[in-house]
């Protein structure tokens, strides 16, 4: 628990997800300020090896491998040491629920839901990263956080830097927010080039190093719109208050207009250090090697539109924002089944809007969904449906 620990706070992390992209920039800080914060908690999907050396350094009292195939070798590499070791979907929900100052929430896709919802329900602080978690079912957690007690501070670049524009003010004085798009690798090709665009191009981030699944969502523009649907639960937002524009330098992250004209932005480096570092330290500001912007080189800053016709995937996510919840949890399920498919060079680029839209066109919903369990099997339906790809 948070404790005096000299002039600073200490605060125990359980991270989710700490082989990933996120998860490492987490680590990072840790390792940088390694006084400030403890490690509780450890998990990884598959690699038990990078779960293992980052246990070796950081000396968690429990790690998680949610692949229970990878249990028995991972026991071997943290021999001889106190350990706790766990595999399984159900222990990393445990590990979620157990007491800590903030728990990351930085698995990638739906993967992240059930854990960060056993979080949500166990009262947690939660930095979470995990977008998927919000857009499938925002609808159910962020009524449950006045509930059970836990927060939530958002990890996404954009969303970090609207909260910080947002501290202090009143809702009825926000005239809408605006989260930036770099554009991806894609930016200025036409819609006939990117039908052809390969894993390898697509996987070229002009700006920020991520995990593959959130990079490619970045190509199509998916990224920015799921990150409106994120926008409208963290923020409690209508659908017209929540824009979104390219800004191909990757400085501005998020801006808010206020009534009164004033319109607040955020900047910083394209580094996912310094919207963690502000998470860690909430609420305060955490100092560490950050890089300090530099006016003068960077000289312009750029915005254009987003054009709906060559990015589609950024328009069927965005259509969503005023449907029912449950048309999210089609987008993202048809959207994560594509983009496997995509990565695994089965399906073209320009094929990833069309399985979404197919899948949001012919797919009918039963019923609302009132619960996690609801919103899970909406999600293996959708993904049955589209067993064929
Ligand atoms: P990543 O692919 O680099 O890492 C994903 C992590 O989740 C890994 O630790 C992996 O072991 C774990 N994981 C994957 N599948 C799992 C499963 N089925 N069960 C349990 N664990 C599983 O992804 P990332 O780029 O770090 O992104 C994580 C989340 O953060 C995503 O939702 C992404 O959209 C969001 N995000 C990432 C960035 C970034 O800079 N990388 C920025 C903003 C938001
Ligand atoms: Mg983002």
């Amino acid at each position: 628990m948070e404790q005096e620990n000299g002039m600073a706070l200490q605060r125990s992390l359980t991270i989710l997800g700490a082989t990933g992209s996120v998860g490492k920039s987490t680590l990072d800080l840790v390792r940088e300020q390694p006084s400030r914060f403890s490690i509780k908690g450890l998990t990884a999907h598959t690699n038990y090896k990078e779960l293992a050396r980052l246990a070796h350094e950081f000396k968690p009292d429990t790690v998680v491998i949610a692949d229970d195939g990878y249990y028995q070798p991972l026991k071997e590499s943290l021999l001889g040491m106190d350990i706790a070791i766990h595999a399984g979907t159900a222990a990393l929900s445990a590990l979620a629920a157990e007491p800590v100052d903030c728990v990351i929430g930085a698995i990638v896709g739906i993967a992240g839901l059930t854990p960060v919802y056993s979080a949500v329900q166990a009262g947690q602080k939660i930095a979470l990263a995990n977008k998927e978690t919000l857009v499938v079912a925002g609808h159910l957690i962020m009524p449950m956080l006045a509930k059970t007690g836990a927060s939530i501070l958002p990890l996404d670049s954009e969303h970090n830097a609207i909260f910080q524009c947002l501290k202090g003010e009143e809702d009825a004085v926000i005239k809408n927010i605006i989260l930036t798009a770099s554009g991806g690798p894609f930016r200025q090709m036409t819609r006939e080039q990117m039908r052809s665009a390969t894993r390898h191009q697509a996987l070229q981030h002009p700006n920020w190093s991520m995990g593959p699944k959130v990079t490619i969502d970045s190509a199509t523009l998916m990224n920015k719109g799921l990150e409106l649907i994120e926008a409208k639960w963290l923020f409690g937002l209508p659908a017209e208050k929540i824009n979104a524009v390219i800004h191909p330098q990757s400085v501005i992250h998020g801006l808010v207009n206020f009534t009164d004209g004033s319109c607040i932005a955020h900047m910083g480096s394209a580094d996912m250090r310094i919207p963690i570092s502000y998470a860690l330290a909430y609420s305060k500001r955490m100092s560490w090697k950050a890089e300090t912007l530099d006016l003068v080189q960077l000289s312009r800053l750029d915005f254009e539109e987003i054009d709906l016709c060559r990015f589609p995937c950024f328009k069927l996510a965005k259509d969503t924002l005023d449907a029912a919840p449950e048309q999210a949890v089609i987008l993202n399920a048809a959207n994560e089944i594509a983009v496997a498919a995509f990565l695994q060079e089965i399906l073209a680029f320009s094929e990833i809007a069309e399985v979404v839209d197919r899948a949001l066109n012919r797919f009918t919903i039963a019923a609302g969904t009132t619960s996690l369990d609801d919103v899970v099997s909406l999600d293996r339906d959708v993904r049955a449906y589209l067993s064929d790809l």
